[in-house]
């Protein structure tokens, strides 16, 4: 008994002993589970920005297989891309110029005071008022610097281009279409609305003033109409003019330029068109700050008159071929703008001009008055797009004839001062491997999401592939394109 009774607390002992470490182990385990299940939570919270970019993991299921997020919050969007992943390419989303901004640093940074930008108002006094003084200032620099458009008044007589201020080019396209059909004749209406294709697929809202009517060069009548005029082109980098001829008075072009930058394309002329669009998104790759810009010298009937004798007049207007320019079409966008956001926000604003501030001091300022100089955003792209060029043209001619793309073009470039070669911002790519008649669907099999050519009036054999998305995304399509052969059977294989 004395034995046992000695044992006793011994056994006590141990079994607390135990109970203690089980709790502590439980603890442990708990904690650990906790820690990695936090750890899981903040990684999938960062997905959505891979995700959006273009990287879709496949379904897999083990987590670590899929885009792995580093730790540092610096670097969260440098995601890694699973071999297998999913790339989606479809949009023109611009993630390529990331680098180039974190380059740039504190630079580039906009703080806003809370007391700041809180009236819907910019300037109440001005034709577009709610378009920020010094945002119309910054765009008017930028594109003296670049020479792309004209901004200023030429002393011809037309007056100075309005501005007006969008969210996105994509609120100004229909602003314009909608400032071009609202007043036109009601047995004219809807008026319809071309471009050559393959065009830029944008969806136009349903309207009583207007309609989509396909591509400019089926387009027949004598009817009024809008042509919209996408230079260097969307989807294939082309370089446009209008495909119908508006001398009848009845065209009347929209001319979206957003991809007149040099670093996608040779500036070879100062553009002067009557209604202009412009956008951040491609310029300096803020897409999520939706800025658009439409440069507009709107349009007057010229009340230009023609003696027909001493006291006999005609009044050429009414013969529909005298136009002259007038800040009405940039009323009626200010007003489409108004009624469907009430304005632009102001914080988006001033955030684009800061940085087009950055881009044009850093070709505008002495090189030696800031050490290190500023990067220089149109440098840095071009670099970047002509050897993502050189690399997919590369990979395509290793596939060995599955696929072909756009031609290569090039021109001498007022800006850089000498010839450069096209760096469109999508590639145009085709599937010539025999029995594929729907390129997108056949791309969809390798985990290659891009957009097919019937979306944009063409042929369904060409798809629109994003040639701006990260560069782990590109190195990959590059890689698989490149490993696809004409002969062989099971492409699925093939990375
Ligand atoms: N025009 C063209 C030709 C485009 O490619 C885009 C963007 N894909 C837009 C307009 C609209 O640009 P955002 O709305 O981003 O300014």
């Amino acid at each position: 008994m004395a034995g046992r009774s000695r044992e006793t607390p011994l056994v006590g002992g141990w079994l607390g002993m135990c109970a203690l470490l089980a709790c502590n182990v439980a603890s442990l385990a708990y904690f650990i589970r906790s820690f990695l299940d936090d750890r899981r939570r903040r990684r999938t919270a960062t997905r959505p920005v891979a995700n959006a970019a273009g990287v879709h993991p496949p379904p897999a299921d083990d987590d670590d297989d899929v885009a792995i997020q580093p730790p540092s919050s610096e670097q969260h969007y440098i995601a890694a891309v699973a071999p297998g992943a999913v790339l989606n390419l479809e949009l023109g989303d611009p993630t390529m110029y990331e680098p180039f901004w974190r380059g740039v640093g504190p630079r580039a940074t906009t703080v806003i005071p809370g007391s700041d930008t809180m009236s819907y108002f910019s300037d109440a006094g001005e034709l577009c008022w709610f378009l920020e003084p010094e945002f119309e200032r910054a765009v008017r620099r930028l594109h003296r610097v670049v020479g792309n458009a004209a901004v200023d008044d030429d002393g011809d007589g037309g007056g100075a281009y309005h501005f007006v201020v969008g969210n996105g080019a994509t609120q100004l396209f229909q602003a314009a279409v909608y400032a071009l059909s609202c007043d036109a004749d009601e047995e004219s209406k809807p008026v319809p609305v071309v471009s050559a294709a393959p065009y830029y697929s944008t969806n136009l809202q349903l309207s009583g003033h207007f309609r989509w009517a396909g591509d400019a060069n089926a387009f027949t009548g004598d009817r009024e109409y809008i042509e919209l005029v996408c230079s260097p082109n969307n989807p294939d980098g082309a370089v446009r003019e209008a495909a119908l001829s508006s001398s009848s008075g009845t065209g009347k072009p929209i001319h979206d330029l957003v991809y007149y930058w040099p670093q996608y394309t040779a500036i070879t002329v100062r553009a002067a068109h009557d209604i202009m669009l412009f956008t951040l998104s491609k310029i300096t790759g803020h897409a999520g700050t939706r800025i658009g810009y439409a440069t507009s010298i709107a349009w007057l009937w010229l009340h230009c008159f023609i003696a027909l004798s001493d006291n006999q007049w005609l009044r050429l207007s009414d013969c529909r071929w005298a136009l002259v320019r007038d800040r009405d079409v940039a009323r009626k966008m200010v007003y489409f703008v108004d009624r469907s956001t009430i304005g632009v926000s102001k914080d988006s604003q001033l955030r684009a001009t800061k940085i087009l501030g950055v881009v044009s001091d850093a070709y505008e300022l002495p090189r030696a008055a800031a050490a290190p100089p500023p990067p220089r955003l149109f440098d840095f792209a071009r670099r970047c797009l002509a050897e993502r060029w050189r690399a997919l043209r590369a990979a395509v001619a290793a596939s060995s004839g599955a696929f072909s793309l756009q031609e290569e073009t090039s021109g001498y470039c007022n800006f850089a001062k000498q010839t450069v070669a096209a760096c469109p911002a999508f590639a145009w790519l085709r599937c010539d491997k025999d029995g594929i008649e729907d390129c997108a669907a056949f791309l969809a099999g390798l985990n290659i999401v891009a957009r097919g050519g019937e979306q944009f009036g063409g042929d369904a054999r060409c798809v629109r592939v994003n040639m701006m998305d990260r560069d782990q995304v590109f190195d990959l399509l590059v890689r698989r394109i490149a490993s696809l052969k004409i002969e062989q059977p099971d492409y699925l294989d093939a990375f």
